[in-house]
């Protein structure tokens, strides 16, 4: 199914998080299509450099405020926004313990804070939840319709069951109020903008190959993730938003790649000299992950477009020209 733009010139659109990795990439394309964007980030995890492009452009404005806490008084903020999407939350696994209690409350009180913004403008409500929401899944590739299987304390929990709560808030604000909701569960993207020592896969294997360093990958390296470039993620959720869906709808690719593999192709693409050794794997690390795509296929004409060889090369080119 064809999804026509609905989001663009002369929308207001708030964006949480809007200095993060992925968020930063779907404020570009929102720009891109002509809309004013809000970005409202706390720079938790988030940074300036991400949007520095962005200084001097009068359709973007930032406000540096935590969404956990009531939004502050900002000429920009005063404004009705037309869609509201939820992005601001810590998401890398080294976070999970270095920020437990931040990830559960902009999960919960920073979700509900921001339902009720969309609720009061009637705006489109979009709220970024994960394929963690899936746990360490018994079922493969994972459909929507699958439960999934997640430990709801483990060191991981902050994080799954905080977005599994933003999922439930999202679908008790749209039963309770008809407010318009979409939730996207989005699997592991990667690409330029990634933190370096954010812990997680892709940008710590490469900082490791650019530096010579040992690639330290976690137990055997069997265990799989499936790799999405950022631009096809921001492509899937701008379909998402121009739809009357409201999922979940998984977005990602089925591009599944073993732990192991994905090192040895970031060591042959860096052309490094690093080794790849194992190290302790973390409690409750799933062992597979894979979307199925199907929904998204059907009811978005979603389809990624670009392969691991070529989006790890364009992630590699920036890590290195950041190091200079
Ligand atoms: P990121 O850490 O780069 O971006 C998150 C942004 O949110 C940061 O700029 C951070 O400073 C900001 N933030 C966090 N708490 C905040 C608060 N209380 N108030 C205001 N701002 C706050 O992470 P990312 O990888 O770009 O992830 C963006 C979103 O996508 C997250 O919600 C994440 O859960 C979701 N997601 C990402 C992936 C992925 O593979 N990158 C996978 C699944 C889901």
């Amino acid at each position: 199914m064809a999804v026509t733009q609905r989001y663009g010139q002369g929308h207001r659109i708030l964006v949480s998080g809007g200095a993060g990795f992925v968020p930063s990439h779907l404020v570009d394309a929102l720009l891109a299509r002509g809309a004013s964007v809000v970005a409202v980030d706390n720079f938790i995890t988030g940074s300036k450099d991400n949007i520095a492009h962005l200084a001097g452009n009068p359709a973007f404005t930032l406000v540096e405020a935590d969404v956990t806490e009531p939004l502050p008084d900002h000429p920009a903020l005063s404004e009705r926004f037309d869609a509201v999407l939820h992005l601001a939350s810590p998401a890398s696994p080294t976070d999970f313990a270095k920020l437990p209690l931040e990830i559960l409350t902009v999960g919960s009180a920073g979700t509900l804070r921001l339902l009720e913004r969309a609720r009061a403008d009637s705006a489109r409500f979009l709220l970024a939840s994960t394929s963690e929401a899936y746990g360490d899944p018994l079922v493969h590739p994972q459909p929507e319709s699958y439960w999934g299987n997640v430990n709801p304390n483990g060191v991981r929990s902050v994080y799954d069951e905080a977005k599994r709560f933003g999922e439930a808030a999202t679908m008790a604000y749209h039963r309770a109020f008809g407010t318009d909701v979409a939730i996207v569960r989005i699997f592991n993207t990667y690409g330029p903008r990634m933190r370096p020592d954010d812990g997680r896969a892709i940008p710590t294997f490469i900082s490791q190959a650019l530096r010579g360093e040992p690639i330290t990958v976690h137990g055997d390296g069997a265990q799989t993730r499936s790799i999405c470039y950022v631009d096809d993620l921001v492509r899937g959720i701008l379909l998402l938003l121009d739809s009357d869906e409201t999922g979940p709808v998984n977005c990602g690719t089925e591009h599944e790649l073993s732990m192991r593999e994905l090192a040895e192709r970031i060591v042959a693409i860096t052309g490094s000299a690093s080794q790849v050794i194992l190290v302790p794997r973390t409690s409750d690390d799933p062992e597979r992950r894979r979307p199925d795509l199907t929904l998204a296929r059907t009811r978005l004409g979603y389809e990624p477009t670009v392969g691991p060889e070529d989006g790890l090369w364009r992630t590699v080119a920036f890590f290195a020209e950041r190091r200079g």
